[in-house]
């Protein structure tokens, strides 16, 4: 029985009709500029088919109730609970639960009519691993309401307000690329987004090409102190070269001969970090020539120098993720390797002719469990559409 059918099922035990809706809302994989969001750069992401999905119908009831079969665990809220963060019956709302809460907490601000529901949500988006299960989550919900409200946002605006969620009522210090991804993926396309003016476009895949996603099984705790150390220290590496350079606002607005020029003046630490991000805003300015002349030769060496550039420069790579690589980028058919989204474990992202696709991810797949003693997950992905009502 697949996802789809299981939910249903669930929705007409749980709640005893069938569901009214259905939405399937995408995780996503980042191709190219790591860690340049919250550097006003560019990133290349796709939305995958590994997706949310939820099945859901208006109710009458004074709260919306959801159940979240990954974790086997009901909670309810209402626009007057949503501020204190519990449930309906006061005690606190779990933490998965802030997520859908939060986007009803962000579209409470935008005024727009909302109306309770009942849902039961699952996901094929692995947690924790860089596939930004988080925002499928909330663009799903997001698609939720817009279809009961009866009102359309655009979708870099459900976007905005899906990170505004994560940001303000989660709490957790997200770009935009997440939410964006998952709210405007375009069927085999990637997405190339400027994170300062937020204008994008779609970039084809070329042809014969597989996105082949390896999952580590490893996940690091401490994550989010490391990650908020290293947007500290970009920060901090704008505020030392604004002295000789005034006009700049962020990494974005740095040519890599001045940061070269202007490199010794900041402390070792700071210039690693920076340097990866100018770096690798250099680096997605290349993309779009590359891809849309169906070179992906030179784009998967890009690849391969950014993962380079997170192991050494930025430091946010671990032991696992550098062995997938290099197993990855040793095997025939393999234009590029490396790891993808925050880092300290997660996923790996691979572009593989289509043709070795199979091949490539047995090879990686005994390679990684051989050095490692670990069992990898190894997805053959597409890119796929935003999230979007599928019934
Ligand atoms: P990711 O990189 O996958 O986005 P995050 O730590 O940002 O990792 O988000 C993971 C959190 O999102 C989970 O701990 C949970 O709270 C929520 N979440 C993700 N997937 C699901 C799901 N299938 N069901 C319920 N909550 C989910
Ligand atoms: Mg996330």
């Amino acid at each position: 029985m697949n996802l789809i059918e299981q939910l249903v099922n669930i929705y007409r035990e749980k709640f005893g009709y069938t569901p009214a809706h259905l939405v399937r809302s995408p995780g996503r994989v980042n191709l190219l500029g790591e860690h340049v969001d919250y550097n006003n750069g560019f990133v290349l992401p796709a939305a995958i088919d590994l997706a949310t999905y939820a099945a859901f119908s208006p109710t009458n009831a004074r709260h919306s109730t959801l159940v979240a079969v990954d974790f086997d665990q009901q909670a309810s809220f209402s626009a007057e609970s949503i501020s204190t963060r519990t449930q309906a019956d006061s005690s606190p709302l779990p933490e998965w639960a802030l997520y859908p809460a939060g986007v009803m907490w962000s579209l409470m601000q935008e005024n727009l009519p909302l109306i309770y529901m009942n849902a039961v949500f699952a996901s094929d988006v692995p947690r924790g691993s860089g596939l930004s299960s988080s925002a499928s989550v909330e663009m799903a919900f997001m698609i939720a309401w817009q279809t009961l409200g009866g009102w359309t946002l655009p979708s870099m605006q459900r976007a905005l307000l899906g990170q505004k969620a994560e940001n303000k009522y989660v709490g957790v210090n997200c770009g935009i690329m997440d939410q964006f991804a998952s709210a405007c993926g375009v069927e085999n396309k990637l997405l190339l987004l400027d994170c300062r003016s937020l204008e994008w476009k779609t970039i084809p895949l070329p042809k014969n090409i597989s996105i082949i996603i390896a999952d580590t099984t490893v996940r690091r705790k401490l994550t989010s102190g490391e990650y908020n150390k290293r947007r500290s220290a970009c920060e901090e590496a704008v505020r030392l070269l604004q002295q000789e350079l005034p006009s700049i606002n962020s990494l974005r607005d740095v040519r890599v001969e001045d940061f070269n020029r202007l490199a010794k003046k900041l402390p070792r630490g700071i210039e690693k970090r920076a340097r990866h991000v100018v770096e690798e805003i250099g680096r997605s300015n290349q993309a779009e020539a590359l891809l849309e002349a169906g070179d992906v030769h030179n784009f998967g060496r890009l690849m391969n120098e950014c993962h380079a550039s997170l192991r050494d420069l930025y430091e946010v790579s671990c032991p696992e993720l550098n062995t997938m690589v290099n197993i990855a980028q040793s095997l025939e058919g393999c234009y590029g390797a490396r790891l993808t989204g925050a880092g300290f474990g997660g996923c790996t992202v691979n572009l593989v002719a289509k043709e070795q696709a199979g091949d490539f991810s047995r090879a990686l797949a005994k390679g990684y469990e051989t050095e490692t003693g670990l069992c990898p997950n190894i997805y053959i992905t597409r890119a796929s559409n935003g999230a979007e009502l599928i019934r």
